[in-house]
């Protein structure tokens, strides 16, 4: 009997940062960030069919290191990710993290993607979705608090997705506001950096914050937070560290992905077990109300979820094709013999002999 033929599977497509970074100069960042929004708000749609779990975190006193696993039964995906706030000041990133997916017929890797690039886009591309559909629809005017690595590809990505023209900025670091402004100035946007968060927010429909600081941070109180605003809260992420005061959450109608990791990770953990907030996948199946009227505030508490990352990666494997840009990793062992694992061991010592 042959011996079957050795796999294909064996290699796993790998997509690297320089060839992420080619991949967004080839399709453009605003159309990857729209389309990556479209793919998450697909896989919205089909919430109820994914395997869902809180990401599983091992914390230490300086960050978090995470695993963020989900399936929707035909495809199974994980990022790992970490959060470290300190990194910046010793000239590192304060998120990195990589991902995989594979499928669930076979559990076979199919591909391997650097995302630290990849989760930039897939967070800018969820707070800009969720927008959509909570945000004021007159909305032009954005406040950018938190001028590190999410904030760029913020901003474009509300420009693509909801209309957003004008960024109000702010960070502790006017450094940080230099440079997102410098990265920014040649994308046509009006930009006007602001010495306060206060300041940033006068006139914003919008106020996004961004800020990485391990503690229950006061970014805005409720005394500074106008009627009708959406506010996109992405820095509070894990357990101690938030960004707004509670008294916005008992104002404002909240709005979330998983209440279960919402809870112990958001801005939602400063609240009661019982607190109510609302999924916003209902609110895109229609299932639940999103914007009622112009006087509400609401807040969007993003702490990023697996089937963004999940959604992020489908995009990617959809848009390689063709483009050359993935090597293939010899990332699983394939035996002619499935068997003989041992053998295929052996005989790899008398080829190098
Ligand atoms: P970063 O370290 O590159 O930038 C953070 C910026 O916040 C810095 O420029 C810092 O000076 C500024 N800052 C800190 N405290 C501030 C304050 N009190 N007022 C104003 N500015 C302040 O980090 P990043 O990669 O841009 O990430 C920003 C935050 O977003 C982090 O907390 C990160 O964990 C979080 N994040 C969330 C998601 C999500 O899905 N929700 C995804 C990625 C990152």
């Amino acid at each position: 009997m042959l011996p079957p033929a050795p796999s294909r599977r064996a290699f796993v497509p790998f997509v690297s940062v320089t060839n992420i970074m080619s991949l967004i100069h080839r399709i453009g960042l605003e159309e990857m960030m729209s389309g990556m929004a479209d793919y998450i708000e697909e896989d919205f749609r089909r919430w109820e069919l994914f395997d869902k779990t809180p990401r599983v975190a091992s914390h230490s006193e300086v960050g978090v290191i995470e695993l963020m696993p989900t399936s929707d039964g035909a495809v199974y995906g994980f990022k790992y990710v970490n959060g470290h706030p300190k990194n910046a000041a010793e000239g590192l990133q304060t998120v990195t993290a990589f991902g995989l997916l594979a499928e669930v017929d076979t559990g076979y890797p199919v591909l391997l993607s650097e995302m630290t690039v990849l989760t930039a886009l897939r967070t800018a591309a969820t707070s800009a979705m969720v927008a959509r559909h909570l945000a004021p629809g007159s909305a032009e005017t954005m406040a950018l608090i938190g001028n590190g690595a999410q904030s760029e590809f913020q901003a474009i990505a509300f420009r693509a997705i909801c209309g957003v023209n004008r960024l109000r900025l702010h960070d502790i670091d006017p450094a940080a506001t230099r440079k997102t402004i410098a990265n920014l100035e040649t994308q046509g946007f009006e930009l006007i950096a602001c010495a306060t968060a206060q300041e940033a927010i006068e006139g914003a429909q919008i106020i996004t914050t961004c800020t990485a600081d391990k503690q229950y941070a006061t970014i805005l109180t409720d005394n500074m937070v106008g009627a009708g605003v959406h506010i996109n809260a992405i820095g509070g992420d894990c357990p101690g560290k938030t960004e707004l005061h509670k008294d916005i959450l008992n104002r404002a109608d909240v709005f979330v992905e998983y209440p279960p990791q919402t809870r112990v990770e958001g801005e939602i953990q400063q609240m009661p077990d019982d607190f109510a907030v609302t999924e916003i996948w209902q609110v895109i199946t229609g299932a639940a109300q999103g914007r009622r009227d112009d006087r509400q505030i609401t807040l969007f508490d993003g702490v990023g979820f697996a089937i963004e990352d999940f959604s992020a990666l489908r995009y990617l494997r959809d848009h390689l094709t063709d483009t050359g840009l993935c090597a293939q990793l010899d990332m699983i062992a394939d035996p002619d013999d499935p068997r003989d694992l041992f053998g295929m061991v052996q005989r790899a010592h008398g080829a190098a002999a």
